[in-house]
């Protein structure tokens, strides 16, 4: 792209994507960006990228970007000034706190905002307004990961490094189709299956990667439990556990023991529909290869009982050892670029920045002698929470920043409907997405392209961004926002720039109290944890020690998801992303890529299709107990028979309508992958 000529300087910066965190090179001229190089040297992609991070960029000069603070006006919009905003915000905020109290408001915050910007929304809702109430979209994507980490090792991140994938002697997919959703890692597992290396892939759909795997376990979809399960039977009863480092550095091994018993293959094939002798070539091939590691995806997280299935990924990999060694490991594969760095900073109702637990003495005593403020020591509401404390009336504010809700939320009406009854509603966005529409007040964003900052990827790397060009029209960084509010409230935050928002940081949490622009600046950044000014950071977690102390086994037993085909509804729907488009495509479909996929479509299976009378591109509407959506057919052998695909990229299909309200028990992650639908003809006028 290269239609304004060629460029007369660079800027290094990391993707605004995916979670791989790729490096560029900004190309400069005549004040805006005309190119987006990838960099020989970046970490995470080395000259690599994907056509979204290479070509996807240009939204950045869309003509429909919000320019000015808009004030709802009817049903309308009137531009006001950023005073007149920025004076709104805060006087509402300080009404709902004094005449509701600090539990009345709420923030959900961007994965999409740097990590500065994330701990300023944190520290606002804290300081200024005495609660925990603050969420990230982590909450719909990999919160049953930090759950179900969390519970068994002590820490929810990526234990390897992506460089870790050439040390690895089998990797084992589960629930991830990376060629799509993290392109540049997904063409290295292709690059490595292609030279031999021994690939499981654990999907219900045959997707690129399990068309390369040397073994593709295709399950039904919600059965990941059983099935990981049985792979844990197989390891037990063939006597291919690792007893010295179960020994050494586990516990709990007689309850998942105990567990996996009862899952031979013979009944997991029947409860997963995966061949008994695929099961246990896998498992032997896992168990034996002497260097296994996983990756996973929202095909394990995004379940009724999802929490559950990264537990039992983690007993798989304790009870192997295949763990705190160079090429093993469990690597959960975070979203967004940036969906990491803000649960780091503290974007969470349960933890504080660097996952410090907010009823810690310590912890407590260290933010206030450097906020001035106490820390709230209460939990406060995940996102779906909000949406009921929004309809009975006990939350009246809420903060929306960067963050799509209304398109991309399941169980829409009931989020629309939370939208509409708030009292103050402010949505900080580049475009009027569908959240926008509820909104009372809407703030423009800069974009990754327009400020200073950084992104944590899915390695835990902690990556620069750095400004290339001058947002439009004096659009302020949502960081400067943040500060202005508060100041306005009477707690004034100053800063020069974010690098002083990382050295606060850094003071607060002791995983990156090592942490510096001036560190940050080298090629390689830094990977936490950094516990000192010294430490080189992380590349490789629980060497040592897990960060637990000993790897805990949680037996777990499988239960069914929360929908199952019936005569009215019998088809299971799953959603996913295309390599195309991302997440709700305010982004991808505002540049040329919208030449190469311009609509949602529904893959079924060819059979299916012939079965019900529908051919390619014919217009059909899925029907669920919640709502209706209509798309194009796309016959396709990517899905099994009885199942559908589809992604929720294109805001008019309204497809995330559709799905399940069932939910992850303890961390509330809803279960995008198992709905029930049938599918019927449209009637043509
Ligand atoms: Fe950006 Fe991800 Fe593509 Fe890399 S793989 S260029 S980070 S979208």
């Amino acid at each position: 792209v290269l239609r304004h000529g060629p460029p007369t300087s660079h800027v290094r910066t990391t993707c605004g994507y995916c979670g791989v965190g790729c490096s560029f090179d900004a190309g400069l001229r005549d004040g805006r960006v005309v190119s987006m190089v990838p960099s020989d040297d970046g970490p995470s992609n080395h000259g690599h990228a994907c056509l979204k991070g290479r070509f996807g960029w240009t939204y950045n000069d869309a003509e429909d970007r919000v320019r000015r603070p808009l004030l709802r006006d009817g049903t309308g919009w009137k531009a006001v000034g950023w005073e007149q905003a920025l004076d709104l915000v805060a006087r509402s905020f300080s009404r709902i706190k004094d005449q509701a109290g600090p539990d009345a408001a709420a923030v959900i915050s961007s994965s999409r905002g740097t990590n500065e910007e994330n701990y300023l929304f944190g520290k606002f809702i804290r300081c200024v307004m005495g609660t925990n109430h603050i969420d990230n979209c982590a909450r719909v994507c990999h919160s049953a990961t930090v759950t179900g980490m969390m519970e068994t090792l002590g820490a929810s991140a990526a234990t390897n490094s992506i460089r870790d994938l050439d040390a690895a002697k089998l990797i084992m997919v589960v629930g991830a189709n990376p060629t799509e959703s993290h392109p540049v890692l997904g063409a290295k597992l292709l690059q490595l299956a292609r030279r031999g290396l021994p690939l499981i892939v654990i999907d219900p759909r045959r997707t690129e990667v399990a068309r390369a795997a040397t073994i593709h376990l295709q399950l039904k979809p919600g059965t990941n439990v059983a099935l990981l399960n049985g792979l844990g039977h197989v390891i037990a009863a063939e006597g291919l556990l690792n007893r010295s480092f179960i020994e050494q550095r586990t516990e709990g091994i007689d309850d998942w023991l105990a567990t996996v018993k009862d899952y031979p293959p013979e009944v997991v094939e029947r409860l997963t529909g995966v061949p008994a002798e695929d099961i246990r070539r896998a498992a032997r091939m896992y168990a034996a290869s002497g260097a296994s590691l996983s990756v996973h995806g929202l095909g394990v997280t995004e379940h009724r009982w999802g929490s559950h299935g990264v537990m039992a990924l983690v007993d798989l990999a304790l009870a192997t050892g295949n763990i705190a060694r160079p090429g093993t490991g469990i690597n959960p594969l975070r979203g967004q670029n940036n969906v990491q760095g803000a649960s780091d900073s503290g974007c969470l109702p349960t933890h504080f920045v660097g996952y410090q637990l907010l009823d810690d003495p310590v912890v407590a005593a260290r933010h206030h002698a450097i906020t001035g403020r106490p820390l709230p020591p209460r939990r406060g509401m995940k996102i779906p929470d909000m949406w009921d404390a929004a309809l009975d009336g006990r939350l009246k504010g809420l903060w929306i920043i960067g963050y799509d809700v209304a398109q991309t939320d399941p169980n829409l009406k009931k989020v629309r409907e939370a939208l509409s009854r708030l009292e103050f509603l402010v949505v900080q966005d580049l475009f009027v997405s569908q959240t926008a529409k509820f909104a009372h007040l809407l703030l423009p964003g800069a974009s990754f392209l327009e400020k200073d900052g950084t992104f944590t990827n899915l390695e835990r790397r902690i990556q620069r961004i750095r400004k290339a060009v001058e947002p439009p029209d004096g659009i302020l960084p949502d960081w400067q926002v943040v500060c202005e509010v508060s100041t306005r409230m009477g707690y004034p935050m100053r800063y020069n720039h974010p690098s002083e928002i990382m050295d606060e940081m850094a003071s607060l949490s002791p995983m990156l109290a090592g942490v510096s622009y001036e560190r940050l600046d080298r090629p390689q950044a830094l990977q936490w944890p950094v516990p000192d000014k010294q430490h080189p950071g992380t590349w490789l977690m629980h060497g040592e020690t897990f960060a637990r102390g000993k790897g805990r086994f949680v037996g777990v037993e499988y239960l069914p998801p929360g929908e199952q085909p019936s005569e009215d509804y019998p088809f299971v729907l799953v959603t996913g992303r295309l390599l195309e488009h991302y997440n709700c495509g305010a982004q991808t479909r505002r540049t040329e890529i919208i030449e190469l996929v311009d609509s949602d479509v529904l893959e079924m299976h060819p059979d299916d299709a012939a079965r019900l009378g529908f051919t390619a591109g014919q217009l059909v509407r899925l029907v669920s107990a919640r709502s209706t959506a209509v798309l194009p057919v796309a016959p396709s052998d990517r899905v099994r028979r009885g199942e559908l695909f589809t992604s929720f990229h294109f805001p008019g299909t309204d497809l995330n309508s559709l799905l399940s309200s069932s939910a992850d028990e303890s961390s509330k992650c809803p279960e995008y992958k198992v709905s029930t639908v049938r599918v019927e003809p449209v009637e043509r006028d």
